[in-house]
């Protein structure tokens, strides 16, 4: 045991797929983590379950959208990695199902930091979406943008990111006598890898729904990828990390559809799924998806017409160089991803075991 021990580190949104990652990494470094959760701590076994968890895993249940329902929770505690936001692409009322959760939460779990001297530091989950919502061929987006394009219809989910983590950096500035704590932002980029949980996340289902021929067609379309696992750690390390501060974007690789589709057919062997076939990686296929995009739910039409054609390039330095932190291959991320959704039968049983080695 370290000297861990004594450092009590709260984690919202406990049951989540970064968040549970995290607080089993946290319970491996020898943390006490005190989880909220909305249900009861009999519904997260795979929490529960964790090493470490009987001695140093408490739960409590709060909701972003019950104001002062973090006052108590946060109190002793030594940090706080505020993860829960509402993840969803397609809502029938953006602001009442993403923006209010993820804004009213934010400031009400710093409002509830500010009423404690013990909260050295928090570390809020934003996102990519925070930066931007709209790859561009000609720029390398870094911790500098921000995503000033979302709204209420176009992309709602990013535009609730945005108006967390803006929300966030205006409160501490607007109170920063009176806070003891101070804020580092964690923004990942696409999150894939192996679930704690059975829940299929968003990111995750991605390549489920390419393999099950939700995407019919190849098209220009690519991911900033990163794996949950280093997510997970670069909050640690944000939180570990003295001199951090600020953003901090997380994403390993850029790949392209062309690119995944490829891996997954010809190193992983997953030729008996419905992998898309029909080639419209092209200019001409960009026009097409742009007019089909209006066929789509809203959720999806939006994040079509502002991502496909365009390349998403980035600078990843300031999280290397500051927290130090190691990436995962994306190919061994793809991998663990593929084979968890089979282990949590979100994705169709193979025919025979075709999994080749990456
Ligand atoms: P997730 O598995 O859907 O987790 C979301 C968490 O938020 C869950 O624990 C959920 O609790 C909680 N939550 C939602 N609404 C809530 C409410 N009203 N009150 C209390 N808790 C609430 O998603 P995730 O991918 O792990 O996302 C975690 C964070 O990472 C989010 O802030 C998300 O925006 C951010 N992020 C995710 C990705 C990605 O690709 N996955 C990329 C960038 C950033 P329940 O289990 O009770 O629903």
């Amino acid at each position: 045991m370290t000297s861990n021990q004594n450092t009590t580190v709260c984690v919202t949104g406990a049951s989540g797929f970064i968040a549970a990652h995290l607080v089993k990494q946290l319970l491996e470094q020898g943390y006490k983590v005190r989880a909220t959760v909305r249900g009861t701590a009999d519904k997260y076994p795979y929490l529960t379950e964790l090493e470490g968890a009987s001695e140093r895993l408490e739960f409590v249940q709060a909701d972003l959208l019950q104001e002062g329902a973090y006052d108590q929770v946060v109190q002793g505690c030594d940090y706080v990695m505020h993860t829960a936001s509402p993840y969803i692409v397609n809502v029938k009322d953006s602001q009442k199902e993403l923006v209010d959760p993820a804004v009213n939460g934010t400031l009400n779990v710093l409002k509830a930091c500010q009423k404690t001297d013990s909260v050295k530091r928090v570390v809020l989950t934003s996102s990519l979406a925070a930066i931007t919502d709209e790859p561009r061929n000609d720029k390398t987006f870094s911790e500098k943008d921000w995503n000033e394009k979302s709204n209420l219809k176009r992309n709602p989910y990013f535009y609730s990111k945005v108006q967390a983590e803006k929300a966030a950096w205006d409160y501490v500035e607007k109170n920063k006598d009176q806070c003891d704590f101070d804020l580092v932002t964690i923004n990942p980029f696409m999150v894939i890898g192996p679930s704690l949980g059975p829940t299929l996340n968003e990111s995750n289902k991605v390549i489920r729904d390419l393999m099950h021929g939700l995407y019919p067609v190849l098209m220009t379309l690519n991911w900033g990828i990163v794996d949950v696992r280093d997510v997970a750690h670069s909050h640690i390390l944000a939180m570990q990390t003295e001199s951090a501060s600020g953003r901090y974007l997380i994403v390993n690789e850029n790949w392209k559809m062309r690119e995944m589709v490829s891996f997954l057919k010809n190193d992983l062997g997953c030729t008996d799924y419905k992998l898309p076939k029909i080639d419209l990686d092209s200019p001409f296929g960009t026009k097409i998806m742009h007019l089909l995009s209006y066929t789509q739910p809203s959720g999806n039409g939006t994040y079509m017409r502002s991502h496909i054609g365009q390349q998403m390039n980035f600078d990843n330095a300031k999280a290397i160089n500051e927290l130090g932190i190691k990436y995962i291959s994306i190919k061994e991320s793809v991998e663990a991803a593929v084979e968890d959704m089979l282990k949590w039968g979100h994705l169709k049983p193979r025919k025979a075991n075709k999994m080749a080695t990456a």
